[in-house]
């Protein structure tokens, strides 16, 4: 089960950590795609206002040097066409006097109005000696309406006292035109802003955003924080899009680029992927789980199959072993039976034979016990042969190998390997006087007690002569010598022993 468990969480680590990495090389590639479009929109607003400007200081040096007298300004008008014609940034050139009356422009027809004094780059002219250029806030042409980005160099005499201004209005749709041209998206976003805070334009685009104080947003914060070069995600304030922005400041003006992408369109195509990947892994581990479980379940299975078989064996072995005693055993007495008795006798023969050992037996029979029967009846014999039977068991099981039996009624045999004779004579006398000493009355028997005689022999088999139920026979013979002889006693067989 926890292996199946490592095997799903690893599927799902790997394909999380996997995700995480495109994540994040996703939104690397789009800091350097913002920061090129960046790039881009410096450079071309670079481009734009220099071209302008670069008018602007000819026609300077053309007024400075010539004057404004009415041959000067007929030259200059055709100059100053000319100079339009080739700049389509441009909405005109104009120039100013000193009081801010209009002396000539690009259009060859004089302005509505005809007095510029007020507008902002005319005042920073008049009290600025600087002769480089000056970018001032957007204005809307009076003559067409159109919005504009003034760029001007002030016009100095001789002695560098003020003597007007020479403006270049750029069209700010000629930005916009270029702006549109970039393919950021639904939600990107790009600016040209003044370094004093004035929103200059922007895509998207309305009106009302042109000249807007940008002092207050985020992106001028971070600009002034991190600038002139720099890249940041900001949470916009407008529409609520959090965008990956690049911003940079032109080379040769006051003025910076943002370039924006939405962080969710960035990453719309990763989100798309993940889901899949996502997808696939869950299928897989549900899978790769499903699979498990069932493995382990069959395992379980099995082993629960393997246990009771188990059991069902031990259960079999056990009973085998209880069939096989109840098959071997005397029923009344506990003794092993004739079966029994058979089986070890053939057995100690052989040993005996292998071995060059000797094997003796004593076969016993109870003293008039049909009497005994007759006169106290047959469960009372049963008794009887039991107390009989405990005895010869006591007595007969010093050793290891003994054997006493049942040998069939009231006759009981002792198998004693490795025993000789004398050796077993002994041990029938004991039985005998065991018995005797039990002092079961018996008023058939001339004792007055249930007494048991026995025959005793024993033998060193030699390969090849003798069978085992010489033995018996000689035994039985001994026994009956016993029996003849007066019961309760012994007789040891009169074969001679083997020399
Ligand atoms: P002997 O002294 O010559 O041996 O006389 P006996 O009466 O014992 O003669 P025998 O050995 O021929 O008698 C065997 C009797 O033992 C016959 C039977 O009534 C009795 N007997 C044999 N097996 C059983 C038994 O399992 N239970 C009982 N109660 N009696 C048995
Ligand atoms: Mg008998
Ligand atoms: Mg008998």
């Amino acid at each position: 089960m926890a292996f199946v468990a490592i095997v799903c969480f690893t599927l799902v680590a790997i394909d999380f950590w996997n995700s995480w990495h495109a994540r994040a090389v996703q939104l690397r590639q789009m800091n350097v795609a913002t920061s090129n479009l960046a790039r881009a929109m410096a450079q071309h607003a670079d481009d734009t206002i220099k071209k302008a400007d670069t008018a602007l200081v000819g026609i300077v040096e053309r007024v400075e040097h010539d004057g404004t007298g009415p041959a000067a300004i007929d030259r200059l008008r055709k100059v100053l066409a000319a100079q339009a014609a080739e700049l389509p940034q441009l909405d005109a050139l104009h120039i100013y006097d000193e009081n801010g009356n209009w002396v000539a422009n690009s259009r060859q027809k004089p302005p509505e109005n005809l007095n510029n004094a007020s507008r902002a780059y005319f005042v920073f002219h008049r009290t600025h000696e600087e002769r480089g250029p000056h970018i001032s806030i957007p204005v809307k042409s009076r003559t067409n309406g159109k919005l504009l980005i003034p760029v001007s160099r002030r016009i100095s005499h001789a002695d560098g006292s003020f003597a007007g201004v020479a403006l270049a209005t750029i069209e700010i749709d000629f930005l916009m035109k270029f702006y549109d041209s970039l393919d950021i998206g639904q939600a990107g976003a790009v600016a040209l802003v003044l370094e004093n805070g004035t929103m200059m334009t922007r895509r998207p685009y309305s009106a009302d955003v042109v000249g807007r104080n940008m002092l207050d947003t985020e992106l001028f914060r971070t600009y002034v924080a991190g600038g002139p070069v720099g890249t940041a995600q900001i949470k916009s304030a407008q529409d609520g899009v959090t965008r990956l922005n690049s911003f940079r400041r032109l080379d040769g003006y006051p003025l910076f680029v943002a370039a924006a992408l939405s962080k969710d369109e960035i990453l719309a195509a990763w989100w798309r992927e993940t889901l899949w990947h996502t997808a696939g892994v869950v299928l897989l581990v549900s899978l790769a789980g499903f699979v498990g479980w069932r493995l382990v379940q069959q395992v379980e299975l099995r082993t629960q199959a393997e246990g009771e078989l188990r059991r069902a064996r031990d259960a079999l072995e056990t009973l085998n072993k209880t069939l096989n005693t109840l098959a071997m055993e005397d029923g009344l007495t506990g003794l092993a039976n004739r079966r029994q008795f058979d089986v070890t006798l053939d057995n100690e023969f052989n040993r005996a034979i292998r071995e060059a050992g000797t094997l003796a037996l004593i076969l016993m029979d109870v003293d008039r016990f049909k009497q005994y029967n007759d006169i106290y009846g047959h469960a009372a014999g049963d008794e009887c042969l039991q107390s009989i039977g405990q005895t010869i068991a006591r007595l007969a099981s010093r050793r290891p190998g003994d054997l006493a039996a049942r040998y069939g009624g009231e006759e009981l045999a002792v198998l004693l390997p490795n025993t000789d004779a004398a050796g077993a004579a002994i041990l029938a006398e004991r039985i005998r006087s065991a018995v005797r000493e039990l002092k079961i009355v018996h008023t058939g028997s001339s004792d007055g007690f249930v007494t048991l005689s026995a025959g005793v022999d024993a033998l060193s088999p030699v390969p090849g002569t003798g069978q085992p139920k010489e033995l018996i026979q000689s035994a039985d013979k001994a026994l009956y010598e016993a029996k003849t002889g007066g019961r309760n006693r012994v007789c040891i067989s009169a074969r001679p022993e083997p020399v």
